[in-house]
């Protein structure tokens, strides 16, 4: 069972946070309201949205609320597009005071209006932020007027910042990405949806070109390198592939309750996860000759990566990592890749992991792990201290708290620059985080933290 870590912790986080220790399931706490107080490292519902919907490359995304709103989140993701790049733009209706007194409708309606008679759009996208969920705005309502009076979807996401957590805003997003499925019911073809790759440093085409090489159609990418034109075809899929399951599996079972398309969770992060999931893709359509180009596939891929690998591997053993990412799947699979490369996984935590994603990451971590859900600053870098782990992987904002403690950093979120997914970006991991780890620049700070105590 977990023993639960008391001292120095705020009282009611306690229960969010355990040590690993024997076989037991983990019974700790989680997918909750943050602890008011605690600064968690989550972002707002509205962003939680914002990043699920952003990579529609040729939507019109208007922010209803301050300008701070669309600042925050303009161009957050680094995914790419083969297309259009109208996605990295921000567009915001600028509340201030004024409209704070009198309503904001009146300028949601012009920019509604002006969008649709500048541009030409064929998909709007309205967010509802934390002031207009003050104010009360009925954004459905101008939304309905805007496409009634234009025939183009002006579709409302309901998230204002403060109604819940990270994990509503992804709710949000995927009833909006229904409410434009469901405009176009169509009947089946031999293809599957991608659902939660956001195509980070372009990974949704490195996963395109193998399921391409074993024969398996894409009908959509939901949402990276997604256009209005795919996305309308989403209904068409026969399965749905669920990579982020953090935001996408309550589209997948909506999708599955509505339009009759199973689906399956699977990850291409790490070689070990690459591997199965390409073998569960291909196994869909119960069809041996793809399943034969899948083991193909995949035996060509590891002869070319392995040896790489390995060789990084020789440099990494006995190292210690900490993880603290968005969601369970990706902490379950970078504990798999970094056994992979003989590092033991000393501290592990997700945003908006759940009950069944906790017990996998127990499973996988040995004794002593400390296992933490929704974390602040202050747990994430005592325990890095305390576990005295080398290097930990996150996002862009534990870069800082890692960098201050003299601690090694991998980015694994929006900011990385190169392709972490699949049997390139296996390889690729391995390389940067032989490169941070082995960096002389560790050396220096440890010397210079010791001519201070000195
Ligand atoms: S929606 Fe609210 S919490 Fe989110 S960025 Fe805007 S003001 Fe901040």
């Amino acid at each position: 069972m977990e023993k639960k870590i008391s001292n120095s912790l705020l009282e009611e986080r306690e229960d969010f946070v355990c040590f690993k220790e024997g076989h037991n399931k983990n019974s700790m706490k989680c997918d909750g309201n943050s602890v008011s107080g605690s600064v968690s490292q989550r972002a707002c519902v509205y962003c939680g949205a914002r990043v699920v919907l952003n990579p529609i490359t040729d939507a019109y995304h208007i922010v209803h609320g301050p300008i701070g709103c669309a600042s925050y989140t303009w161009d957050i993701r680094g995914s790419l597009s083969s297309g259009e790049d109208l996605y990295r733009n921000s567009f915001s209706t600028d509340l201030s005071e004024q409209d704070v007194i009198f309503g904001g409708e009146k300028k949601l309606t012009a920019a509604i209006e002006g969008i649709m008679e500048k541009h030409n759009p064929k998909l709007i996208f309205v967010y509802a932020t934390c002031i207009v969920g003050v104010i009360g705005d009925d954004i459905k309502a101008v939304c309905k007027m805007a496409e009634q009076k234009y025939n183009v979807p002006v579709i409302p996401v309901m998230a204002p910042g403060f109604s819940g957590n990270k994990s509503k805003g992804y709710k949000m997003a995927c009833n909006a990405l229904m409410n434009l499925f469901s405009r176009n019911v169509l009947p089946k073809t031999k293809g599957i949806n991608l659902l939660g790759d956001f195509n980070l440093a372009g990974e949704i085409w490195i996963v395109k070109e193998y399921l391409k090489k074993i024969g398996i159609d894409v009908v959509s990418t939901i949402t990276g390198d997604a256009s209005y034109d795919k996305l309308i075809k989403a209904s068409s899929a026969s399965f749905n592939v669920v990579q982020c399951a953090g935001s996408m599996t309550y589209l997948a079972k909506r999708m599955e309750a509505e339009m009759e398309i199973p689906f399956v969770k699977i990850s291409f992060v790490g070689v070990e996860d690459t591997k199965n999931s390409l073998l569960r893709i291909a196994g869909l359509f119960e069809d041996e000759e793809t399943l034969n180009r899948a083991k193909a596939l995949i035996k060509e891929e590891e002869e070319k990566v392995m040896p790489i690998i390995n060789l990084y591997k020789e440099n990494l053993k006995g190292k210690k990592a900490a993880i603290y990412v968005g969601g369970g799947f990706k902490a379950i699979s970078l504990i798999k890749q970094f056994n992979e490369l003989g590092i033991d996984t000393a501290m592990v935590g997700t945003q908006t992991g759940k009950k069944e994603d906790y017990e996998v990451i127990s499973s996988l971590v040995k004794d002593g792990t400390v296992i933490l859900d929704d974390a602040n600053p202050y747990e994430l870098e005592k325990f890095m201290l305390e576990q005295d782990v080398d290097i930990l992987v996150g996002g862009v904002k534990e870069r800082p708290l890692a960098y201050k403690l003299g601690v090694a950093f991998c980015d694994h979120n929006h900011e990385r620059k190169h392709p972490l997914g699949g049997f390139i970006g296996a390889v690729n991991f391995a390389k940067e985080i032989n490169l941070s780890i082995n960096s002389p620049v560790w050396k220096y700070v440890k010397e210079s933290e010791e001519n201070e105590d000195s």
